[in-house]
Order: C-alpha cells, then sequence, then structure tokens
C-alpha cells in the first residue's frame, strides 16, 4: 500500500509537470477570462498523451471535459506515423518540437470531431480550443460521472448487443464514406455509452482515407470491434473481409440516409463460420497488405508494412473507388498478375 502510495504521488507530480506547466495555465486562465470555463474540477482520466479534466460553467450550469495534451516525447515517436503522409498537417510538421507537435494533436482532434458532429456521428460536441487545451462536452450519466466507456456498459439483452454492434458498423462507413476519416484507434475504451446511445471519442490520430495506411489502420479498427463484440460479448460477428467492402465501398441500392435500410443490409451479410469459404477469405484478408494508392507511398511505408523489405506490389482488386487492396511480394521469376495467394510468401505478408 505504501509503494502504491509512493507510486501515485510521483504520478501526481508527474502530472503537474507535464500538463500543469505555467503555459498550459496560462490557456486555461484565457478560457476563464473569455467565459467558456468557471473552473477545473477533478481529472477524469490521466492517459499517455492527454489528461482529461472535469470543468464547469457556473454561469451556464454547463459541465465539460478538458483535454490536455502532455509533452511526452516517447509517445510521439510513436504516432508520427499518423501524421506522416497525410496532407493536411504535411506543412505544419515539426515533429522534433514535443510543443508543436501537441498543439497538432489537439487540433487534429478538435478538426476531427468537428466533421464528424456536421456529419451527424455522435461525439461530444467540440467547444473550444487554445493550443493543446480542448474544450468539449462532457458526456455524462447526470451525477457529475462520466458516461461509461463501451467496455463498462451493462448491456441490457443479446439484441442490444447486436443493435449497437450494427451502429458501430454503420458508423464506421459514415465516417469513412461522409466524414472521409479512418479513426485509427476504433475499441471498446473509445466508445461511450451515452442517453442510450454510442459514442465515438478519442480522433486525434483519425487519418483521411489519402492516408498510406488508412486501410490499415481500417482494418484493425474492424478486428478491435469484433474482438469486442464477438469474443468478449458473444455476438456472431460479420467477417472482417466483408465489414470492410461494407466500409470502403458503393452500396448499390442501399440509401445511406435510410436506417432501416442499412440494418437490413447488414443483416444478410456472411458472418464468421458461416462457411469455410468465408472463414479463408478472411484468413487471407488479414494477412494482406492495404494500400490505398501507390501514388502517396513512400519508401519508409512499404518498409513499415514488410518489415524492412522492400516488396514489389501486387495488385488483387482494384476497385471503382481507386482502393488497391492486394498483397505485397518479394520479387520472384514469376510475374504474372494472377490473384493467387502464395502461401510461400507468408512471412512477407504476415500482419504487423
Ligand atoms: P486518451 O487519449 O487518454 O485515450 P480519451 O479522449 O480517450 O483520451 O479520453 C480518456 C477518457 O476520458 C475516456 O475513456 C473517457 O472515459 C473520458 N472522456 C474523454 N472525453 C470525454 C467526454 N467528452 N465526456 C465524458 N468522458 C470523457
Ligand atoms: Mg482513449
Amino acid at each position: 500500500v505504501k509503494q502504491e502510495k509512493k507510486k501515485k504521488d510521483k504520478s501526481d507530480r508527474a502530472t503537474v509537470e507535464n500538463v500543469l506547466d505555467p503555459r498550459t495555465l496560462n490557456f486555461l486562465v484565457k478560457l476563464i477570462r473569455k467565459g467558456v470555463l468557471s473552473h477545473i474540477n477533478g481529472c477524469l482520466s490521466t492517459g499517455k498523451e492527454a489528461n482529461v479534466y472535469h470543468g464547469v460553467n457556473t454561469e451556464s450550469e454547463k459541465e465539460y471535459a478538458v483535454k490536455i495534451y502532455k509533452t511526452s516525447i516517447l509517445v510521439f515517436k510513436d504516432r508520427e506515423r499518423y501524421v506522416d503522409g497525410e496532407y493536411r498537417f504535411r506543412n505544419s510538421r515539426n515533429q522534433s518540437n514535443p510543443r508543436k507537435m501537441i498543439k497538432i494533436w489537439a487540433e487534429k482532434e478538435f478538426r476531427n470531431l468537428k466533421r464528424l458532429h456536421s456529419h451527424g456521428i455522435p461525439v461530444p460536441e467540440p467547444i473550444d480550443l487554445r493550443s493543446h487545451v480542448l474544450v468539449m462536452e462532457f458526456l455524462t450519466r447526470g451525477d457529475g460521472e462520466a458516461s461509461p466507456k463501451l467496455r463498462d456498459y451493462e448491456f441490457a439483452n443479446e439484441d442490444e448487443i447486436e443493435t449497437i454492434y450494427q451502429t458501430m458498423l454503420i458508423y464506421m462507413r459514415r465516417m469513412f464514406q461522409k466524414c472521409r476519416l479512418v479513426h485509427a484507434d476504433l475499441s471498446e475504451y473509445n466508445s461511450l455509452m451515452h442517453e442510450g446511445q454510442l459514442y465515438i471519442i478519442d480522433v486525434s490520430q483519425s487519418v483521411e482515407p489519402e492516408h498510406p495506411m488508412s486501410l490499415d489502420f481500417l482494418r484493425m479498427d474492424i478486428k478491435n470491434i469484433n474482438d469486442f463484440f464477438g469474443r468478449q460479448r458473444g455476438a456472431a460477428v460479420f467477417s472482417e473481409r466483408v465489414i470492410f467492402s461494407f466500409i470502403t465501398e458503393h452500396l448499390q441500392d442501399v440509401n445511406d440516409e435510410d436506417e432501416d435500410a442499412m440494418r437490413k443490409y447488414i443483416k444478410q451479410m456472411p458472418r464468421k463460420g458461416d462457411s469455410t469459404a468465408v472463414d479463408e477469405d478472411d484468413e487471407v484478408f488479414r494477412s494482406v497488405h492495404l494500400v490505398r494508392s501507390l501514388n502517396h507511398l513512400e519508401e519508409r511505408d512499404f518498409g513499415h508494412m514488410s518489415e524492412g523489405k522492400l516488396g514489389t506490389f501486387k495488385s488483387l482488386v482494384d476497385d471503382a473507388d481507386g482502393i488497391i487492396y492486394g498483397e505485397l511480394k518479394e520479387e520472384t521469376e514469376d510475374d504474372s498478375e494472377e490473384d493467387d495467394f502464395d502461401e510461400s510468401d507468408e512471412e512477407n505478408t504476415s500482419p504487423r
């Protein structure tokens, strides 16, 4: 216990040092002067990249979540890949300066929240941004406590699990098609259940479909969502490849605005275990490399995907949307364009 206390003291100190430094306090004072906030209460969450605080405006009696990014250098090394290659932020690249980086992350989150909000994806409404201090709507159960993460939400029954699962897939599609964003860190931890509705949060790392890694990120999001609803909550999940197509492709005869039609469409999609063909397809899908467009790729991206081995690109499908869905292979004598999957290449095509 004593040791735990000691540890806590240390992390408290770290919080004060890293987050509520004089600069940060200065931005908070500005928000208070401007009348956005009256004061900051407790801390809702301490994360690797940011801390989230509870803020209030005593005049309007509104509550806010105040996300304050931290300058922890280790994190930024890992996060570079999300900004790299994204044209919206290309010119604002200054990755050696942690202060500038946290400002960029906060800006990204603010813009992405706005974009999602304006397209009807339930997210906390973005309120204000001062450098690396972001103010947004506080999603609360009403008693001052934050609404639960999907992970902590108690589903009423199997039907509700299935409904929320479908809702998640519809949001992922709308995000991709309408908002032009892939979440890139979607999970039961970055979604909340608020007033019986699913909300998406934590979108600073979200990327546009043009980002060279966007489809890899999307596949990872799909896997996380399937793992949660399937393995952890017992739903019969859809094949990952089928979900991927559902999100990225144009759907004939289905109107995105018609939710009932969307749900009807989703319900008839193949589920995992429906047939060995479906499962084998999924197995291949997990092992191939997904590339949006060769134009946007840099050598480093190939290196990243094939773990150092630069392969030649072999397109399997090049659909109408211009998405290339293919696999990376080591150069071989055989340069035929057959869309077969060669097991001997498994080592080079296995996911990260
Ligand atoms: P991190 O980058 O640290 O993961 P998140 O944006 O995911 O930051 O926020 C961390 C946690 O804080 C969330 O899991 C959630 O519990 C809480 N939280 C964040 N934003 C809000 C909000 N707008 N309303 C209520 N709780 C929130
Ligand atoms: Mg999070």
